[in-house]
C-alpha cells in the first residue's frame, strides 16, 4: 500500500480524523495532511474526499415527525454542518464532504422519515449511508476515478469496510493507517 496506487483518499470522520462531538482534527490526522500539502508541491498526489455518516440528524427528524423520544439531545442539521465543515477547513488541499443524514434502527431495521424539502437528496437516501457504497460512489464520479482499486477508504467501524467492500475499493482501518504512514507516503516513489 503506497499513497502513489491511489487517485482518491477517502476518509470517515467521527473515530478516525476527528473524535465525536469535537470539530478539531486529531494530531496524527492535522499532521497527515501538513504532510501531503507540504508535499504536494513536488508530487501529484491523491485527491482527497471525506464520507461520513450522521445518522443522529435523521433520528432527530424521526423523533420530532412521530413525537417520540429527545430530539433535543441529538444534533441538528445546522450543527453538524458547521462542525463538519469546521473540520473539512483544517485540511490544507481541496476535500470533498460527503454527509449521509439517513438512519437506520439497528433493532427494527426500520429507516428514519425525510423531511418533505429533503426528499430526493443524495445526503438523505439509503445508498448514502454506510455500509452501502454510495458516498464513495459518488465520491468517484465527481472526481472522475473509474477503477475502484485506484481508491482507499480509511475508517474506524465495520460499516466503513463494508462500505469500501461494497464499491470494490481498498480499506485501511485508521489505526494501521498512522503505523504506515511513513512506508505510505513514499516522496521518492512519488515524485518518480
Ligand atoms: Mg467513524
Amino acid at each position: 500500500m503506497e499513497i502513489k496506487d491511489y487517485q482518491l483518499m477517502i476518509f470517515d470522520v467521527d473515530g478516525t480524523i476527528a473524535n465525536r462531538d469535537e470539530d478539531r482534527l486529531l494530531p496524527e490526522a492535522r499532521d497527515f495532511f501538513k504532510l501531503l500539502y507540504q508535499w504536494s508541491a513536488v508530487a501529484t498526489l491523491p485527491k482527497l474526499a471525506l464520507a461520513t455518516n450522521q445518522g443522529g440528524v435523521g433520528l432527530r427528524w424521526w423523533m420530532i415527525d412521530s413525537g417520540w423520544g429527545n430530539p433535543d439531545e441529538l444534533p441538528t442539521l445546522k450543527s453538524v454542518e458547521e462542525r463538519l465543515r469546521a473540520i473539512q477547513q483544517q485540511i490544507p488541499l481541496p476535500t470533498m464532504l460527503y454527509t449521509a443524514y439517513a438512519y437506520q434502527s439497528q433493532k427494527t431495521r426500520e429507516w428514519s422519515p425525510v423531511p418533505m424539502e429533503y426528499v430526493g437528496r443524495p445526503e438523505w437516501s439509503r445508498a448514502w449511508r454506510k455500509p452501502n457504497p454510495g458516498m464513495i460512489q459518488q465520491a468517484m464520479v465527481d472526481y472522475g476515478v473509474a477503477d475502484p482499486r485506484r481508491v482507499l477508504f480509511v475508517g474506524d467501524q465495520p460499516e466503513d469496510e463494508g462500505a469500501a467492500v461494497g464499491a470494490g475499493v481498498a480499506f485501511c482501518w485508521v489505526k494501521l493507517f498512522w503505523v504506515k504512514v511513513p512506508e505510505f507516503i513514499n516522496l521518492t516513489a512519488v515524485g518518480g
